[in-house]
């Protein structure tokens, strides 16, 4: 009875300090000078992604116009400027004559001395990862010629996003790297199962040159033919490179970057990583286009492969 008695004492003075009176905390609470600021409002998060046929963005802004004459379900941010999406459209229509130079299988052509090169001596042996780089070109050729899984878009940013955090400068202060493009894939607001691929192009990737300009300088060099080098760093390589990232044609990462790694990789590790680094799937693709284009002796590789092949045979270079 004594301790029942207690008991009540205690509730009712706890609910004395806990409650005090509306008028009272109201004022407190302003008193604070460094009380937590109310949460920021969330803004569409419970809106589905597409509205009145815009992409509407996580972190609010402008709604996102669909992009024609590309993939399908395809948005452009609206801060990107008319000659930046005419530089990404052309990339695009190059990168799609790349992957159909990559994935078509012309029956006069060895593409052992390409996929060797970039994928690894075993990428056509029997195993998980010919079977999956075969399923993934399969994919990619598929969403060039315009088919994709349903519940998927693709948002095509030329300003920085913080969610998905996308931003072109990284490092500790912010400015130490310089990407050209980055991309993410989020899970959407459209319901269960729902993807958004997106992919910021930075300011240097519209300052790169077009395959066009690097085809026609070395039209009549048969040497510069030979040399990958000379082809690295251009738009479509690049939009390439980051349609590898689309969860909808395959897990690729990025393992290592730029033709020297790749060729690197692909002595080292074989097809088992090389079907999942991006760069190396899209400089098998570069090297495959550019021979047909160039009817060179054979793709274009390395200095390093270039000097092995002149070792076999003096002649073959
Ligand atoms: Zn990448």
């Amino acid at each position: 009875m004594y301790i029942t008695a207690l008991l009540v004492l205690f509730i009712c003075l706890g609910f004395s300090v806990t409650h005090p009176s509306s008028h009272k905390t109201t004022i407190e609470q302003r008193q604070v000078p460094d009380a937590e600021p109310s949460p920021a409002p969330v803004v569409f998060m419970d809106e589905p992604d597409i509205q009145n046929l815009n992409y509407i963005d996580p972190s609010s802004g402008l709604p996102f116009p669909p992009l024609k004459y590309v993939f399908p379900s395809t948005y452009l941010d609206p801060e990107c400027t008319g000659a930046e999406e005419l530089i990404l459209k052309h990339a695009w229509r190059v990168a799609r004559d790349i992957v159909a130079a990559q994935t078509t299988t012309f029956r006069d052509y060895n593409y052992d001395f390409p996929h060797s090169c970039w994928l690894g001596d075993d990428w056509n042996s029997a195993g998980d990862h010919s079977k999956y780089i075969a399923d993934s070109f399969k994919l990619i050729q598929r969403l060039f010629g315009g088919l994709m899984k349903d519940k998927n878009i693709i948002v095509w940013r030329c300003s920085e996003s913080s969610n998905p955090s996308l931003i072109c400068r990284t490092g500790i202060d912010g400015t130490q790297l310089e990407t050209t493009a980055t991309t993410k894939y989020h899970v959407g607001r459209q319901g269960r199962g729902y993807w958004v691929q997106t992919t910021l192009f930075c300011p240097r990737f519209f300052q790169y040159e077009t395959l066009k300009q690097q085809v026609e300088r070395y039209k009549d060099e048969k040497e510069g033919q030979l040399r990958i080098a000379n082809f690295e760093y251009r738009t479509a390589k690049t939009m390439l490179h980051e349609t590898w990232h689309y969860g909808v044609v395959s897990d690729a990462i990025d393992y290592v970057y730029g033709s020297q790694a790749c060729y690197k990789l692909a002595r080292s590790n074989g097809a088992q990583i090389t079907s999942l680094n991006a760069d190396s799937l899209a400089y098998d693709g570069l090297a495959i286009y550019l021979h047909r284009k160039f009817k060179s002796i054979h793709p274009p590789t390395t200095e390093e492969h270039l000097e092995a092949l002149r070792a076999q045979n003096p002649l073959s270079v």
